[in-house]
């Protein structure tokens, strides 16, 4: 399984630094965002380190996949499946992507506003 030495995802993945996660399987991890935006704020992250939506291929077809699997079970341990959540990748400069290893965000907990900054 790729996985990028500096990445600070891939360390939170192999548990070389600390998070506090909320779900683990074989192919992804769950765990509460350092800085969070809404009162839920869940990153879910392959396990693989895979830079953004740009390099995903067929091989990685299951943690993508898993990745909405877990999301589901993230949103009703935390409360927030039937009040609604938002699940969001950001991919490259525009969106803003800070972390160079593929993530879900799920934020919920209020409501959340616009989709995205009105033009
Ligand atoms: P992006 O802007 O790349 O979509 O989001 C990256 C997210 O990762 C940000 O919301 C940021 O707060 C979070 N983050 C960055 N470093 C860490 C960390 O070391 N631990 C945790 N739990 N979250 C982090
Ligand atoms: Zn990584």
């Amino acid at each position: 399984m790729a996985r990028d030495p500096n990445c600070v995802f891939c360390k939170i993945v192999a548990g070389e630094i600390p998070a506090k996660k909320v779900y683990e399987d074989d192919l992804v991890v769950a765990f509460h965002d350092i800085n969070p935006r809404t009162p839920v704020h869940i990153l879910i992250v392959p396990k693989e380190h895979i830079v953004s939506a740009n390099d995903a291929t067929e091989a990685h077809r299951d943690a993508l996949g898993q990745l909405f699997i877990a999301a589901r079970q993230v949103a009703e341990s935390t409360g927030v499946a039937k009040t609604g959540y938002r699940l969001l990748v950001n991919n490259g400069p525009h969106a803003g992507q800070e972390v160079m290893h593929l993530h879900m965000h799920l934020f919920g907990g209020q409501p959340l506003g616009p989709m995205v900054m009105p033009r």
